[in-house]
């Protein structure tokens, strides 16, 4: 016998009525299969339960992990693109700019900030994948070396969180130009005998791999990371050989020597502050500089 029973006949819900399960209630991992809630997800900060997969995410979500309280101040957060060379492929490269600015919220595809992490100062620059994708382009190099000059000036060490396709085609030459301005700012930050410490996210590729992300005091990944210049695919056609397998994985690339260690995100603050706790010449922590940082970020 059922516990209920329909009374009336012919009852039909127009699909309007309906309700739905809201988006967004439980997460399934991309890996291993396994469900979760969304709220179990967030507290293992988008990490996997079961295979500890890392998701992607966003320099928001950074920023919350990094800086106590979540508490920061962002550095030249309007800067957005030109378009210096009059771009079009599919659409115009200012229409692709105010569409992706609409969809994402985001400015450009890196954010910078400085403020405290466990009790230190310390400047992040961390990019966003969703912003076409990731890529490098006169605002994202701009934004890095001049929070890099911050962090000089201040005396506070440099966290770079990379996640990128590479440079960006719309720009062309100006993307690769970034380059070689990362990278002579970090030859400033590393004369200036601050830390720069840089932790490759899934995907690192093309521009960023050969230039900002490799150059870290510390060259730190996140698991299961794909790390490379080209893609495997290039690769692959180019030598017209089979890749080994975990090719470009970040555990694949650490064994290779190419990287220092590999840290998971549930661990990422606390290792980062530890690393810069040893880095960290007594100058740094008694100058006046960053003592004042320190009220500004508060
Ligand atoms: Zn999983």
């Amino acid at each position: 016998m059922s516990w209920f029973k329909r009374v009336e006949k012919g009852i039909v819900t127009p699909t309007e009525e309906k309700k739905e399960t809201p988006d967004g209630l439980w997460y399934k991992c991309p890996e291993c299969k396994t469900v979760a809630t969304m709220a179990e997800h967030k507290r293992l900060l988008s990490t996997c339960g079961n295979c500890n997969h890392h998701d992607r995410i966003d320099a928001a979500e950074y920023f919350e992990i990094m800086f106590d309280g979540g508490k920061f101040e962002e550095l030249d957060a309007e800067m957005h693109s030109g378009d210096p060379l009059h771009f079009v492929d599919t659409k115009a490269y200012p229409q692709r700019l105010v569409a992706t600015e609409k969809n994402t919220g985001l400015r450009d595809a890196v954010r910078t900030a400085h403020g405290l992490s466990n009790g230190q100062g310390l400047v992040v620059a961390a990019m966003d994948f969703r912003f076409i994708g990731g890529s490098m382009g006169s605002v994202v190099g701009e934004k890095i070396a001049r929070a890099i000059d911050f962090a000089r000036q201040q005396r506070v060490p440099f966290l770079m969180i990379s996640r990128s396709g590479g440079a960006r085609m719309m720009e062309a030459g100006f993307s690769l130009m970034q380059m070689a301005k990362t990278s002579a700012k970090l030859a400033l930050l590393s004369e200036a005998g601050i830390p720069y410490i840089s932790l490759l996210t899934d995907p690192t590729t093309g521009g960023v791999t050969a230039s900002f992300a490799m150059l870290g005091d510390f060259n730190i990944a996140e698991p299961g990371a794909l790390i490379g210049f080209a893609g495997p695919r290039v690769i692959k056609e180019t030598i017209g050989k089979d890749l080994p397998k975990g090719f470009q994985s970040a555990e694949f690339v650490l064994e290779h020597g190419f990287l220092d260690f590999i840290v998971d995100r549930k661990q990422l603050k606390l290792k980062i502050s530890d690393l810069l706790g040893m880095l960290r010449p007594a100058a740094i922590a008694a100058t006046a500089p960053a003592a004042k940082i320190t009220q500004r970020a508060l």
